[in-house]
C-alpha cells in the first residue's frame, strides 16, 4: 500500500478515485490493515475517538497489541454514567494508558442559564452540537486523522460506511476499521479475549451515551443503538454525519 500512501496529501480532500481504491483493498483486509495503514501514512497525527462501547473496547486492544502508540480520546458531555467514567478507568489501567477527554468549556450550568434547563429535552440537536460536535471539530483542528468503531451494521443510517473517508466536517481522514464487523463479531471478540467493557451492556442498554438520552430496551428489533433519544426521531448526534447518505 505504500504507492498509494505517497499519493495522499492530508488534509485536503481525497480524491474519489484514490478513496475507492483503499476501500476495495481494505474490503479484503481486516481491521489491524486499515489501523497500520493509518499509522504509516498520519503517525500520532491520527487519533482514535471512543464512547467506551464495544467497538471501541476492541480498537483500543488492537492498537495496543500492535505497539500503535496514537493518542486515544473521548467525549466528556458530563452527563456520562459512572459506569463508563469507571470503564474508561479500568482500560486507563488494563492497557497503561492515558485517554484524553474532550469536553466542551460551556458547563451544564451555563448551558442551562443560556439556552434553559434541559437543553437535551427541549432541542436535542443543539445540545449535541454544543456537548460533542463543537469539542470535537476543536480538538480535531490540528489533527490529519480520526479513527472510529462506527460499523455499518449499527444502523441504517450507518450503511454505509467506508474504511476509510474524508470527514469534512472535521476536514480530517477518518477511518472506519471495523466497517463490515457485526455486534456478534465484535461481542465475540471481546469475551474472546477477556476485554473490559461496559456493565450496562447487561441490563439492557444495547448502547450506551448520555443519561439522558438513553434508555434500557427490551427488544432492538435488529437497532443495535435502540434506546438512544428513545421516542424521537434523532438517531445521531452529528459527530458521524460524514458517514450518512
Ligand atoms: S446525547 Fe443528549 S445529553 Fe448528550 S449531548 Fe446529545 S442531547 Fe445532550
Amino acid at each position: 500500500m505504500d504507492s498509494i500512501k505517497n499519493e495522499l496529501v492530508p488534509n485536503e480532500e481525497l480524491s474519489d478515485e484514490l478513496l475507492s481504491g483503499l476501500n476495495t483493498q481494505f474490503e479484503m483486509a481486516g481491521p489491524d490493515e486499515v489501523l497500520l495503514w493509518g499509522y504509516d501514512t498520519f503517525g500520532a497525527e491520527m487519533v482514535l475517538g471512543t464512547g467506551f462501547g464495544p467497538s471501541g473496547m476492541f480498537l483500543i486492544y488492537r492498537l495496543w497489541e500492535l505497539g500503535v502508540e496514537i493518542p486515544i480520546f473521548y467525549l466528556d458531555t458530563h452527563l456520562l454514567f459512572d459506569e463508563t467514567y469507571a470503564l474508561r478507568d479500568r482500560v486507563e489501567e488494563r492497557f497503561n494508558i492515558q485517554i484524553t477527554r474532550v469536553s466542551s468549556d460551556l458547563s451544564l450550568d451555563k448551558q442551562a442559564q443560556k439556552h434553559g434547563e434541559k437543553l437535551w429535552q427541549k432541542d436535542p440537536n443543539k445540545c449535541c452540537h454544543l456537548r460533542k460536535v463543537l469539542p470535537l471539530r476543536n480538538y480535531l483542528s490540528d489533527k490529519k486523522a480520526w479513527i472510529t468503531g462506527v460499523r455499518r451494521s449499527q444502523s441504517e443510517t450507518r450503511k454505509s460506511t467506508q474504511y476509510v473517508e474524508w470527514d469534512p466536517e472535521n476536514e480530517v481522514v477518518k477511518l472506519n476499521p471495523l466497517a463490515n464487523y457485526t455486534t456478534k463479531q465484535v461481542w465475540n471478540y471481546i469475551h474472546s479475549k477477556n476485554l473490559p467493557y461496559n456493565p450496562l451492556h447487561d441490563e439492557g442498554y444495547p448502547s450506551i451515551g448520555c443519561i439522558p438520552c438513553t434508555d434500557a430496551v427490551e427488544e432492538t428489533a435488529g437497532d443495535e443503538r435502540a434506546g438512544r433519544w428513545n421516542g424521537s426521531e434523532k438517531t445521531e448526534c452529528g459527530i458521524h454525519l460524514s458517514t450518512q447518505q
